[in-house]
């Protein structure tokens, strides 16, 4: 399952991402007709707040309207509208540009500070932005964030 979602669902966008869900977000004003044609070429499931997509001439399984106005709202509709796993791939991604991550290598490294260089996390890397990612108390914060919502759309 893959993803586009409009501007209005960046933060969730980012969430998407963050379970490892290949996941495009319009970043940039584009038109509803463009956005569109993206999701079909790229086999998306475009996720979007914007009623006016599904009034235009598409097939529906294509588009899911999320009408909540805050991110708690948005996955609560979106876990019971498509079979989301919060824990597909958890941080597989990077969540500032979609690509997938590799393990750090040494000099992937050296763009982290010593101190938390010699800390046991696992370390990953953007090869596109450069961001390295590591297990510290963020990821895990957000891990914990995701097995609730797991938990929560099994129920
Ligand atoms: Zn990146």
């Amino acid at each position: 399952m893959k993803f586009l979602c409009d501007q209005m669902l960046v933060r969730l966008g980012r969430w998407l991402r963050a379970a490892g869900y290949d996941t495009v977000i319009v970043e940039k004003a584009c038109d509803d007709r463009t956005i569109l044609e993206q999701a079909l070429r790229e086999g998306r499931l475009l996720l979007t707040r914007d009623r006016h997509f599904m009034e235009m001439a598409t097939p529906q399984p294509l588009v899911v309207w999320l009408k909540g106005n805050i991110l708690a709202e948005c996955i609560q509709e979106l876990s019971q509208k498509v079979p989301i796993n919060w824990l597909h791939k958890p941080f597989s991604r990077c969540l500032v540009c979609n690509h997938e991550l590799i393990l750090a290598d040494d000099s992937a490294l050296q763009l982290v500070s010593e101190d938390i260089r010699g800390e046991p996390y696992t370390f990953w890397f953007c090869e596109q932005c450069q961001k390295v990612y590591w297990d510290g108390s963020h990821t895990n914060r957000m891990l914990r964030q995701m097995e609730k919502w797991q938990h929560h759309s099994q129920l």
